[in-house]
């Protein structure tokens, strides 16, 4: 007899930092027959994806698709692209994605000028000024929403400093798309990158991104080739052109199926709605967690709402309180990264898991188990 069984997992809770929990209309889509990616069927499932992308992303850029991989590569897919070697990337570094992009710049050949902040704390505006006055940089990067360390970074002054400058901003928007407000057109971001599996509540392994005509001009006067051939904007474009497109790589149609039922369900709700239950169940579990003694990490205007970065209490065993939960409860929670590891748990409230049942079954969970 075989030793591989039929497939089974737990109904796990999604309380982490992503994947969050999938509406069962998502799953659905997910199991709807196969088609070619190459059959007009699919053709206009795309372009309603990339439609609903630009809703979302309160975006009118015709560059705006969805990457065949999860967020990092549409952090990759930005920064191979607009970035040869020699250019300089003024890149913000407040936590474990800063650092990711600084990585990735490296590699592509960049001078790297870091602007760094404590984690737990956001990028301050003049460090990024003094930073772009300090050379001569091609572009401006920076995460959104820290999910290492549950920090919104403001966004709108560091744009104009962009702007004013005259280099092109790159956000990473993985956490905080279809969770918090997030305004491409209007906060002048010319990249951008998010992922499927956190406010998105689809399931993992999508980056949607949305480029400036800003970004396309820098694109289409590169002097060498994008060092990635998968990533490479000049043909994935052309696969997402509509009625001209061209073969680049099999789409990943199951996900491409869920990822359009997701999008549809976050306008069925309305952004701003949406917005305002991400702000209303952060603040049932803060009050709970509060009334338990419990202390966030983060000053409260700095705070997400979508990712709560709460300190574990003096005598608390991390590992333990977490392996707990999840084993008698199926709540999964996040631990912490870096120096934060074993000193901050970080609670998502992702998409359909910022619910007020998710909140009250956490609370009473710690409640039995601290
Ligand atoms: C999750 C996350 C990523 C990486 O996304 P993957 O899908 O795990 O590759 C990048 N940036 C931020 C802010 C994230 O939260």
């Amino acid at each position: 007899m075989s030793a591989f069984n039929e497939m089974k997992t737990s109904n796990r809770v999604l309380m982490g930092p992503g994947p969050s929990d999938a509406n069962p209309r998502v799953l659905r889509a997910m199991s709807t027959p196969l088609i070619g990616h190459l059959d007009p069927e699919f053709l206009e499932i795309m372009d309603d994806i990339k439609a609903m992308t630009q809703l979302t992303m309160q975006t009118k850029n015709p560059l705006t698709f969805v990457v065949s991989a999860p967020g990092s590569a549409g952090m990759e897919t930005c920064l191979v692209n607009l970035l040869e070697p020699g250019d300089e990337a003024v890149i913000c570094i407040h936590g474990v994605f800063g650092t990711r992009m600084a990585d990735i710049a490296e590699r592509c050949g960049a001078k790297v000028i870091k602007v760094e902040a404590p984690w737990g704390t956001t990028i301050q505006a003049d460090d990024v000024k003094a930073a772009l006055e300090s050379c001569n940089p091609k572009l401006l990067a920076i995460v959104h929403a820290e999910t290492s360390t549950g920090v919104l970074q403001p966004l709108e002054e560091i744009s104009k400093l962009a702007k004013a400058a005259g280099v092109l901003l790159v956000v990473d928007a993985v956490t905080s798309y279809c969770g918090t407000q997030l305004k491409v057109d209007e906060w002048g971001i010319d990249a951008l990158y998010s992922g499927s599996q956190k406010c998105l509540s689809a399931p993992p392994g999508l980056s949607p991104v949305t480029f400036s005509q800003a970004a396309i001009d820098v694109l289409d006067n590169r002097k060498t080739k994008v060092q990635s051939w998968f990533l490479d904007l000049s043909m994935v474009k052309n696969y997402w052109a509509g009625a001209k497109r061209a073969y680049h790589h099999t789409a990943p149609v199951s996900a491409m199926f869920a990822m359009r039922e997701a999008l549809r369900i976050v306008l069925e709700e309305g952004l701003e709605n949406r917005f305002a239950r991400h702000q209303k169940n952060h603040e049932l579990l803060r009050d709970g967690l509060e009334a338990m003694g419990f202390e966030f990490l983060v000053e409260k205007p700095y705070r997400l709402t979508m990712l709560n970065a709460v300190k574990i209490p003096e005598g608390v065993n991390d590992a333990e309180v977490r392996s707990r939960l999840l084993n008698e409860y199926n709540i999964e929670i996040g631990g912490g990264l870096g120096p934060f590891a074993g000193k901050i748990w970080r609670v998502g409230l992702m998409g359909e898991s910022s619910d007020a049942n998710h909140v009250n079954i956490l609370l009473s969970a710690l409640k039995t188990i601290i």
